[in-house]
């Protein structure tokens, strides 16, 4: 490690860990950022400028996360700064109803042709978690399909099989979720239309909705197949299910409208959060206008909170949707495929099996020589050469998921040099992990 720019130790940040340790399980307050997957301290970051983050110990990092999704215009972009800034000045949070929160929800609605009405929430847990409620309701019945390494939030019945940190920590099953929750729930392998189908048939008239991740994120990057979505969307409308497309994590980075502004194919109901909130807890379900006027106070699906559609948040998460036009996409695009060209370009100098995936912008690498298209395959990959991956590019100053099973995250502001940062500490990556053994 000495030939590298960057000392290795973190005394400050495990110090931080260490004082976390007493007080939060883990240290942490989401599970993956405890480093467990990788292994070593993690960083506490303690500012973010454009594509850089600084840590405690002073050392700044190109971010490769964007705090998993949302700092698409990159950190502190001024003008997001600026609206955050304007909104908290005037009082951070009502409980009655605001402008900005329609002006919101005015401009999602304006990018996703089939997204008629919005309710908005705090998290995209929240969201998915209501959809599915709301499709309960609407349809009066009771069993979900999932998909295996889809990830949607920490909902009970949700968790069965799930990405994400659960994919990281190798968890079947969460100790604390019912039977009875997780009994409803069938989960089955993603991009297998036969087995939907067949899920359809044994379970007549009983199966009220299929979630699906709209392009998985959550076991790394693994595209939907040509026709998969259709075709879910399809067997949903012929059972009368309902067809929910998680966009938490696509939805207004993949493109303008999502991966729905990709691949076209029209859900009864939509989950958002991460970009769409700007940085901060802003999330939102919403779809078909006649079946989300079953909510309360329209209907009878009850669902509420407190910090709904807080005015700080929702100016955050309008400013940044609004400096989202093509050209910003077309940045986010050019940046995501020169960091992918050049990652593969150095594991193919070292010789290390690997497969670079990508929906759009998002894009995860995985260390094996076949095609991941479901959460099975993307378990075979050789996760330890991640590791020392992983470890190399941190200690070069690039910072990378924690994790093999999370997609990779660019920003508008990942300009030349930040780029140019990657392509130099990349070498050295790659040769660690074409020397990497398993443990
Ligand atoms: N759905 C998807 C596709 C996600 O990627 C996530 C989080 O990563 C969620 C739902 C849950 O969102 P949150 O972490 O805001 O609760």
């Amino acid at each position: 490690m000495s030939e590298l720019p960057y000392s290795y130790e973190a005394p400050v940040s495990q110090a931080l860990f260490d004082r976390a340790a007493a007080v939060t399980p883990g240290g942490v307050n989401s599970p993956v950022r405890a480093f467990r997957a990788v292994g070593g301290t993690p960083r506490f970051m303690v500012s973010g400028t454009g594509p850089y983050l600084t840590d405690a110990d002073g050392r700044e990092y190109v971010d490769l996360v964007c705090s998993w999704g949302p700092m698409i215009l990159g950190h502190s972009r001024p003008e997001v700064v600026a609206a955050v800034q304007d909104a908290v000045s005037r009082g951070t949070s009502f409980g009655t109803p605001g402008e900005g929160e329609v002006a919101l929800a005015e401009e999602m609605v304006g990018r996703i042709e089939p997204l008629e009405q919005v309710r908005l929430v705090s998290s995209g847990t929240e969201a998915t978690m209501s959809a599915i409620r709301l499709a309960r309701g609407f349809t009066r019945r009771t069993k979900v399909i999932k998909f295996a390494g889809c990830y949607h939030g920490h909902v009970d019945s949700l968790l069965a099989a799930a990405g994400s940190g659960v994919a990281t920590f190798a968890l079947p099953d969460t100790p604390g979720v019912t039977g009875a929750q997780a009994g409803d729930t069938i989960v089955l392998p993603y991009n297998d239309l036969e087995a939907v189908h067949e899920a359809f048939h044994r379970h007549p008239g009983e199966i009220a909705c299929v979630i699906t991740e709209a392009s998985p994120g959550n076991m790394g990057v693994v595209p939907p197949q040509p026709g998969f979505n259709q075709g879910l969307k399809d067997a949903c409308s012929k059972n009368g299910a309902l067809f929910i497309s998680d966009e938490v994590m696509t939805g207004f980075r993949t493109s303008r409208a999502g991966w729905f502004g990709i691949d076209g194919v029209r859900p009864d109901l939509m989950t958002f959060g991460k970009v769409m909130g700007g940085g901060f807890p802003a999330a939102a379900f919403g779809g078909r206008a006649d079946v989300m006027a079953h909510l309360a106070p329209a209907g009878p699906v009850y669902q509420a909170g407190t910090l709904s559609g807080n005015p700080v948040a929702t100016a955050a998460g309008l400013a940044q949707l609004r400096l989202l036009d093509d050209a910003a996409y077309g940045k986010v695009d050019a940046v995501s495929e020169a960091v992918r060209s050049l990652v593969t370009e150095a594991l193919t100098k070292e010789g290390v099996a690997h497969r670079m995936q990508n929906a759009s912008n998002m894009f995860s690498v995985f260390f094996t020589d076949r095609e991941v298209r479901d959460y099975e395959d993307a378990k075979k990959q050789e996760s330890f050469r991640y590791t020392a991956f992983f470890h190399s590019m941190l200690a070069q100053g690039v910072y990378l998921p924690p994790s093999s099973f999370e997609s990779w995250f660019v920003s508008t502001a990942h300009d030349e040099q930040a780029v140019q940062r990657i392509a130099d500490a990349l070498p050295a990556a790659a040769r660690a992990a074409a020397e990497a053994t398993a443990a």
